[in-house]
């Protein structure tokens, strides 16, 4: 199934320490509206069945973003809003705003929690927006995003002691995190396969990937190209059949990483988006990597 991250505008209302959006593009670029849904329509007849609104923060445009879900349903699209919650003020507010939504259409809300976060936006919001979804019966999760530090023990704790559906993610070491200094991590030896989904920003450059990749800028391995030169389905079609985006998807990073000679020991203090800024953002070590995707590379075994 085909799924893209739709970055309509990369505008954001709070200013995280963390924020991977941020960095090398504009921080208030936005689609027009009347494009978006021409973007959306011609998404459609190419096969795209799932739509993540994402970039900076959605609910800035929040009529924009009710026609944009109301047309999914429409053309019979999946759609998910990322969001930081910083609209969801009172319980009276929020469950007005979601209620516009379900009737939208909207299937799924995610919510962006950290101690980064929620140096703007009140924990009280995020259980705000919680329990509105429950109340409009619409599906939620929470992304605590947490660099596994103890700091992060209180943030996990709220969410424990108020029971809500969440899960751990990593923070990306790009955009305003590049400064943060990596961390190694040790896990056991992972795959680290990605379904690497598109993702469009609001200038309408499209990305085989949607998270780190997009701000790979010296070699823009994952740029596939612009909506005002190719279709959408020329570009889904390029990111289903670049030979190393494939290997990535079936072999993983980790395998590709052993391939390419970096050390087991070397590959497990890495995750995965950080391995791939290693292998596919430096020119020479991508060369060599494209060289060997068609031939080498998916026949190799450890
Ligand atoms: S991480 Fe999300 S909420 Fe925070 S500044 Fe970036 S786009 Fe905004
Ligand atoms: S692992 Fe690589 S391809 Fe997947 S989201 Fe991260 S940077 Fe993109």
């Amino acid at each position: 199934m085909r799924k893209i991250a739709f970055g309509y505008s990369t505008r954001c209302n709070i200013r995280c320490a963390h924020c991977v959006a941020a960095g090398d593009m504009v921080d208030d670029a936005k689609m027009e509206l009347a494009r978006a849904k021409e973007v959306i329509r011609e998404m459609a007849a190419a096969g795209v069945r799932g739509m993540s609104f994402t970039a900076g923060e959605p609910f800035i445009y929040f009529d924009d973003l009710l026609e944009l879900v109301g047309l999914c349903r429409e053309v019979k699209m999946y759609t998910r809003i990322v969001t930081n919650s910083s609209w969801a003020k009172t319980p009276e507010k929020t469950e007005q705003w979601l209620g516009m939504l379900k009737e939208s259409g909207l299937s799924q809300l995610r919510m962006s929690y950290s101690r980064w976060h929620q140096q703007h936006v009140p924990q009280q919001n995020v259980l705000n927006a919680a329990d509105g979804c429950r109340k409009e019966g619409i599906d939620y999760f929470i992304s605590f995003v947490t660099d596994f530090t103890r700091e992060d023990d209180p943030y996990e704790q709220f969410l424990r002691d108020n029971k809500l559906k969440f899960f751990p993610e990593p923070v990306i070491y790009a955009g305003r995190a590049e400064t943060f200094g990596r961390k190694k991590i040790f896990t056991d030896y992972q795959e680290n396969r990605c379904a690497m989904n598109p993702y469009l920003a609001p200038d309408l450059n499209m990305y085989a990937c949607c998270d780190a990749g997009s701000h790979f800028t010296t070699t823009n391995f994952f740029l596939l190209g612009n909506l005002e030169n190719h279709s959408i389905d020329q570009l889904l079609t390029k990111s289903e059949n670049v030979p190393l985006y494939n290997c990535i998807r079936s072999m993983g990073i980790s395998n590709i990483a052993s391939f390419a000679g970096v050390k087991a020991r070397e590959i497990v203090t890495y995750r995965k988006c950080e391995l791939c800024k290693v292998l596919f953002d430096s020119p020479g070590m991508l060369k060599f990597l494209q060289d060997a995707a068609g031939s080498a590379l998916p026949n190799w075994v450890r």
